[in-house]
């Protein structure tokens, strides 16, 4: 049985970080820094329709003027690409030690990271000529000829609640975003932080038994913005089998964006067409995990939030901002950390309380701490002991998702699994 999550950590200190690094970390490597600098705050309101703002840099957002965005309606009839060209994942299953893998609720979505190695990866045809990104792929013709095979290693999933991709016409339940990277050294037409193609994998939701590959990640779900959970050590993420069987991974290919801003065009979009499947509680978990909601700390758990002995700490509870962030639902990335019992500070308040230094007002006047900081933070914290502290009641179940945007007559190509050419493959192997 999949566990039911309307308990979550203990909660005891909360830094409050600016919008910007709590975007999906799209384009930096698991272990590297989110952007310093904020840019506007968005959220999923009118899903997406009104997201015109800048980034860190006071660059526009890509959003409201792009020509290619993200998601995109997919149509019943694609071209059908080559055999020749068909991508191919493989995925072992992500193995926790207590401390490597992180479940992220950064405000927007549900994601995780790991901070070990991981040795997913995902093959892909590309263009061979030099100057070539991973998009250009779409504008060669139907032969090998000229492509040449690269590797795209996964850095982050997360998950949208109503899919963003429709299907001729129509929203499924949920939608998982597997966002990889081919490096430049692959790739040299690819900016130096190389470039990126996002798998993207619809569920349907279905009576009964939870999906088994993502039944220890969903029963370790975040409820407050900001939070991040460790996978308690043994737990696992079955990557491979939240995709559809080998034989059933068809998928359509198109260049498209990231359908969060800043919107940034130049993806290469992988959406598997065979939906997988999640139980109603676990859909229900993830609602909850990005909705509006009350979270009340358990009576009997007070006595164990230390009054802290550190001013720094009681300046930033009163200091109201980081309420009304959470109230307002924007996309502010909140670390909390609970502590583990009254009697003295545990070890990493130490690294908590040095850190606090770091954190500065930004232009809004929202407390900014670097998200290295909070990944340094959160090093050595025994918080799997505290799943329970808190209780959460949302006000109404919200979606984070952004609606379809218009094709522009893109090339959509739709590779069909071939079930031989993987039985050869595997006779080969063996
Ligand atoms: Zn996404």
């Amino acid at each position: 049985m999949c566990g039911h999550v309307l308990l979550i950590l203990g909660v005891v200190l909360a830094l409050a970080a600016a919008s910007e690094a709590c975007v999906y970390k799209y384009g930096t490597s698991p272990g590297s820094e989110a952007p310093s600098v904020s840019g506007t705050s968005w959220d999923y309101k009118v899903m997406g329709d009104d997201w015109s703002g800048v980034d860190g840099h006071n660059k526009s957002w890509s959003c409201m003027s792009g020509l290619h965005q993200s998601p995109i309606d997919l149509p019943v009839s694609a071209h059908i690409g080559d055999p020749s060209l068909i991508s191919k994942w493989s995925y072992p299953s992500l193995i926790s030690n207590g401390s490597n893998i992180e479940v992220i609720n950064n405000g927007h979505a549900i994601q995780v990271e790991w901070t070990s190695n991981y040795e997913g990866s995902m093959d892909i045809v590309a263009d061979a000529s030099p100057a070539a990104t991973i998009t250009d792929i779409l504008s060669m013709p139907d032969t090998s000829e000229g492509t040449k095979v690269v590797t795209a290693r996964p850095l982050q999933f997360h998950f949208h609640t109503g899919s963003e991709h429709f299907m001729d016409g129509d929203a499924l339940a949920m939608e998982m975003h597997i966002v990889s990277r081919v490096p430049h050294s692959e790739m040299p037409g690819c900016p130096e932080a190389g470039c990126l193609t996002v798998t993207a994998v619809l569920f349907k939701v279905r009576e009964g038994p939870c999906n088994a590959a993502l039944k220890d990640l969903f029963t370790s779900l975040p409820m407050e913005e900001g939070t991040i959970n460790f996978l308690s050590e043994g737990a696992t993420i079955d990557l491979g089998k939240v995709l559809p069987s080998k034989e059933k991974r068809s998928y359509y290919q198109y260049a498209g964006s990231l359908t969060t801003p800043p919107c940034s065009e130049g993806l290469l979009w992988h959406v598997l067409d065979e939906a997988s499947h999640i139980s109603w509680k676990q859909y229900r978990a993830l609602l909850m995990a990005v909705s509006d909601k009350d979270c009340t700390l358990k009576a009997e758990d007070t006595s164990k939030v230390p009054r802290a002995s550190t001013g720094q700490m009681q300046y930033l509870r009163s200091s109201g901002s980081l309420q009304n962030l959470h109230r307002s639902h924007t996309a502010q990335r909140a670390l909390r950390s609970s502590l583990s019992s009254s009697e003295g500070m545990p070890q990493y308040l130490e690294v908590v309380v040095s850190e606090l230094k770091s954190l500065q007002r930004d232009r809004q006047g929202v407390l900014v701490l670097q998200s290295s900081a909070v990944r340094h933070l959160t090093a050595g914290s025994d918080l799997q002991k505290h799943k329970d502290t808190y209780v959460c009641v949302a006000y109404a179940y919200s979606q984070n998702r952004r609606l379809p945007q218009p094709s522009n007559d893109r090339m959509i190509k739709y590779f069909e699994a071939s079930k031989e050419s993987d039985m050869i493959a595997e006779a080969i192997k063996a």
